[in-house]
């Protein structure tokens, strides 16, 4: 299949191109790099041995958009494109909606209009508020608490409609818990400017004695251990799962939701304790408060996308934490 993908340069949008592309599929990629380097191009050439279609510029320009649909036979797309840090979104919501929702709109119009109905959507289990049960299921109520969280809600009904609109559409929305790891080359992973506000990135960094120590956001929630418990997705699993995702919506029509997480919870501590013990290192850490807008326990029921698209995350939090620390290691040299 012909697949573009929106922002895939970015962390998630890199590795589902090394995985498309060792697939044989054919990859084009378009984004504006307002959060990745160009060199990730290179990199997933390096690793892959194959190379993409590259499109410089946003999601948000009819024109750009309309020349790739133009250029392009695509049969499917993955919309990675858009902001996505929940502090941020609270500072600056207009930035995120616009971005968010603008460039999906402008994306949905352009594939309408070229007759390519098919779509994979990058959501979050943010959507889901805080579960008054676990694990979580796609039909739990929905709900958010920042504006990043309601851009992706508005996308889901966005896309809805536009099914209910037009029953030729297939659109899958898939709901990543928390994506960790990178790719083993080293070459491709997370690496956020400045300070990182995610768990792992923080903790790479500490070990790497780039920041001195962790701060563990609270240690009196109701959990094995008093820290928060999250479901921790290795990236390269998550990549697999879009390439499901594809398979699937190019088969029919409609409009689905799938968790794409583990199923299992691991703690704070549990997540330190694995990367000490798994790359040998130190990670110093202190407790500090509660960071405001937390919740407990986070993790999903994945049973719905084994059943539909046939995938499971495969990967074990020792490889999450070795890959993770790798990519730092890698790029360090
Ligand atoms: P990322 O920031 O690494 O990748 C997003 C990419 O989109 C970047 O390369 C950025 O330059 C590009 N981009 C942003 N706006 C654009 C625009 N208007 N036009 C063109 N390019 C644009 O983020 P990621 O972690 O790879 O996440 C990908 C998607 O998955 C995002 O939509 C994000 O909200 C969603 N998501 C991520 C996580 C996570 O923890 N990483 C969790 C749930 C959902
Ligand atoms: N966390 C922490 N210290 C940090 C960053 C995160 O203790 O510097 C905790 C946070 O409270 C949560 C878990 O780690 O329990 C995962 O947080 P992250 O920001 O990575 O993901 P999310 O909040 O989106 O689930």
């Amino acid at each position: 299949m012909k697949v573009l993908l929106t922002g895939g340069a970015g962390y998630i949008g890199s590795h589902t191109a090394v995985e498309l592309l060792e697939e044989g599929h054919e990859v084009i990629i378009i984004d504006n790099f307002s959060n990745s380097r160009k060199e990730v191009l290179d990199y997933i050439t390096q690793i892959t041995g194959k190379d993409i279609i590259f499109y410089e510029g946003d999601v948000c320009d009819y024109e750009i958009v309309t020349r790739i649909f133009e250029e392009q036979a695509i049969d499917v797309v993955i919309h990675f494109a858009g902001y996505k840090a929940v502090g941020e979104s609270v500072i600056k919501p207009i930035m995120y909606y616009q971005n968010n929702l603008n460039s999906t709109l402008v994306l949905c119009d352009v594939m309408q209009k070229h007759g390519c109905k098919k779509i994979v959507f990058s959501s979050s289990a943010t959507v889901y508020g805080n579960p008054s049960s676990l694990p979580i299921r796609e039909d739990f109520p929905l709900s958010t608490t920042n504006p990043y969280g309601t851009t992706k809600l508005f996308i889901e009904q966005i896309l809805n409609d536009i099914y209910v609109a037009d029953s030729e559409w297939s659109i899958a929305l898939l709901r990543y818990f928390n994506p960790i790891g990178a790719h083993e080359s080293g070459l491709i992973g997370e690496n956020p400017h400045g300070i990182p506000n995610n768990l792992m990135p923080y903790i790479v960094k500490v070990a790497n004695q780039e920041l001195k120590e962790l701060s563990i956001f609270g240690n009196d929630y109701d959990t094995p251990d008093g820290t928060g418990v999250r479901d921790y997705i290795h990236v390269v699993d998550l990549a697999k799962g879009h390439i499901k995702a594809c398979e699937t919506v190019l088969k029919g029509s409609g409009v689905d939701a799938y968790n794409l997480g583990t199923g299992v919870g691991y703690s704070v501590l549990d997540l330190v304790k694995t990367f000490e013990r798994v790359n040998k290192v130190a990670v110093p850490y202190k407790v500090v408060a509660r960071r405001p807008g937390d919740i407990a326990s986070c993790y999903a029921d994945p049973s719905y996308a084994f059943t539909k698209l046939g995938w499971k995350a495969e990967k074990t939090v020792d490889d999450m934490c070795r890959d993770a620390y790798n990519y730092i290691v890698v790029n360090k040299g």
